[in-house]
């Protein structure tokens, strides 16, 4: 078996800074093929058995962070069709992927995706489909999705105050996300809420956000700002910590405690979770990729709408794997581009509180 075509991409406007096909194809046949059963392992032992796929570049909102002004998007032609999703896996199942994490741009807004959450759940070995939406049509969604078989959903919701809900969104209703937060848990989805913590801008709704969610019995997770998009989104004097997201939490409600970790998606998840001291029902997570980094446990790979596989968040590197179907490869020519993409997972990101040494791609055509 050979390898047939490794195209090297980048995700975004800019081409990629390295080249993680050219450098590690021969690599493989030193250490052999991926076979069909094998388990995802990297070269730092870190096993994958979640993939976020990304299906579509497209959104309904315009978040200051994620999205730029003027970004372009892909022909529809150059997005992966539902079929070649499916295939594609099959073959991640048979790695060992167990969760899939269905995202976007906004996933909601790709035609059918009800269709696509059934026939994802019906993958074999495909233990868990779950997603991260921003609710906006999560109302009219949330029953059908369930029924499909989705298990969960992470709704971001940044504040709840509608005004700032719109600014920093450029466009969205907060009405229509509460509407939908809560027909997801009627729908009788687990729901998280996710929330970009950002100085002088949503710093203030941290105890409110903390509120809405407890008063739902939900967890709120609070994310640090990521400079993707070359920086260009991103501003130092914004970042809000998560020792100061923290200090607002205790600040409002009280001394916080680290939770136990429950299940082993917490173990190897980017979020730490903290509860009231002597209230375990009011718990918040933060994922602070900034200022305390957990790339050490990270566990997953990232499948973009036009088919890129990427292994790291915080680099360009990419494998095309949309190109190496599109060009009749089998699967053991798509497992060898996956262990390719694999062998190119670094240890960690180099994101810096400056803005500086993050990915060129955006955070919209990645998916988070
Ligand atoms: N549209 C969906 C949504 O908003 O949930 C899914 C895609 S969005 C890119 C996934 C997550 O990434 C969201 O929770 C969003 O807030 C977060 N996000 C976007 N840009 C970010 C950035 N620069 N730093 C940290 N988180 C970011
Ligand atoms: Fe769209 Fe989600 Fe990015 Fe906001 S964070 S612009 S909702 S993809």
């Amino acid at each position: 078996m050979k390898v047939v075509r490794l195209p090297v991409v980048a995700s975004g406007l800019a081409p990629p800074r390295t080249e993680p096909g050219d450098r590690l194809a021969p690599q493989l046949e030193t250490l052999g093929h991926l076979g069909p059963g094998d388990p995802l392992v990297d070269r730092f032992a870190r096993r994958v058995r979640y993939l976020r796929l990304s299906v579509t570049d497209r959104c309904n909102y315009r978040c200051v962070y994620c999205m730029p002004e003027g970004v372009e998007f892909q022909p529809r032609t150059a997005l992966l069709t539902f079929e070649e999703i499916v295939r594609l896996l099959h073959v991640f199942a048979g790695l060992g992927v167990r969760r899939v994490r269905v995202t976007g741009g906004e996933p909601t807004v790709r035609a059918h995706l009800v269709d696509l959450v059934a026939r994802i759940a019906d993958v074999p070995g495909i233990a868990e489909v779950v997603m991260t939406t921003n609710g906006h049509l999560l109302a009219e969604l949330a029953a059908p999705l369930a029924a499909a078989g989705l298990r969960s959903i992470n709704v971001s919701l940044d504040t709840v105050d509608a005004d700032r809900f719109r600014d920093v969104t450029r466009r969205g209703d907060l009405e229509r996300v509460v509407d939908g937060i809560d027909a997801a848990i009627a729908a009788g989805l687990k729901v998280k809420l996710n929330a970009v913590a950002l100085r002088g801008i949503t710093e203030g709704d941290i105890a409110s956000l903390c509120d809405f969610a407890w008063r739902r019995g939900l967890v709120v997770r609070f994310i640090e700002h990521m400079p993707m998009s070359s920086g260009t989104l991103y501003t130092p004097e914004h970042e809000l910590p998560a020792a100061a997201i923290r200090d607002a939490v205790a600040a409002a409600f009280g001394p916080l405690e680290p939770s136990p970790p429950l299940d082993p998606e917490r173990a190897t998840g980017p979020a730490r979770y903290w509860r009231l001291v002597g209230d375990p029902g009011r718990e918040l997570g933060i994922i602070s990729a900034m200022t305390e980094h957990f790339c050490d446990t990270c566990n997953r790979l990232r499948l973009s709408a036009t088919g890129d596989l990427h292994a790291c968040l915080g680099h360009d590197d990419a494998v095309s794997l949309r190109d190496v179907i599109r060009a009749g490869g089998s699967d053991d020519d798509v497992r060898d581009a996956i262990q390719i993409s694999l062998l190119g997972k670094r240890a960690g990101h180099e994101f810096s509180l400056s803005g500086e040494g993050g990915p060129r791609k955006h955070m919209v055509a990645i998916g988070g």
